[in-house]
């Protein structure tokens, strides 16, 4: 079974991704969750802390590594052997820019395929940025995240308070 990538920017991470970490850590030997140092995007947390949330989200799957990544997604996977890239589609949204993404990483690096992974329904709506907006505003977001994520939030609201 090859190894496969999962990158985004998880900023930071909900039960939308763990569903689909869960998901594909069983269908391939190893899975490496790939956090993008995104100097495009402001994001609210560090590449560290976001590193550091997924590590402890997914420590009880053996073979599933976090690791960050800067540049291509592509390059990425290769210099880490995998051959697989996994994304999630949410809804017909989703589709237009993950097509494009997945037929540009094809035409850049050929021996990579895209593998989308169709989000349950119960994750749907859910995105980093609902979650962000939503503990912003002081709104309870423990549906949406693990507790480690819900205290980093509620940190990040008293830092920005002060
Ligand atoms: P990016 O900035 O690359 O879109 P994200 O962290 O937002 O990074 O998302 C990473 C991947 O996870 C993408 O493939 C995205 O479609 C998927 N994803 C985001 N939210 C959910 C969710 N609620 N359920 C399942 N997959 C999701």
């Amino acid at each position: 079974m090859p190894i496969a990538v999962y990158p985004g920017s998880f900023d930071p991470v909900t039960k939308g991704h763990l569903d689909i970490i869960k998901r594909a850590s069983r269908m391939f030997d190893k899975l490496i969750v790939a956090v993008l140092i995104n100097s495009a995007k402001q994001p609210l947390f560090t590449t560290e802390e976001r590193v550091e949330m997924l590590r402890e989200c997914c420590k009880d799957m053996p073979n599933v590594e976090v690791k960050s990544f800067d540049g291509l997604t592509v390059n990425f996977a290769k210099a880490n052997h995998a051959t697989v890239m996994v994304r999630g589609l949410r809804a017909v949204t989703d589709f237009e820019n993950e097509i494009q993404l997945a037929q540009t990483n094809h035409a850049l690096m050929p021996g990579i395929e895209t593998v989308f992974l169709a989000t349950s329904i119960k994750w749907s709506y859910l995105s980093s940025t609902v979650v962000r907006e939503a503990a912003h505003y002081g709104h309870d977001v423990s549906k949406f995240v693990t507790p480690n994520v819900e205290a980093a939030l509620k940190e990040k609201q008293r830092e920005h308070q002060v």
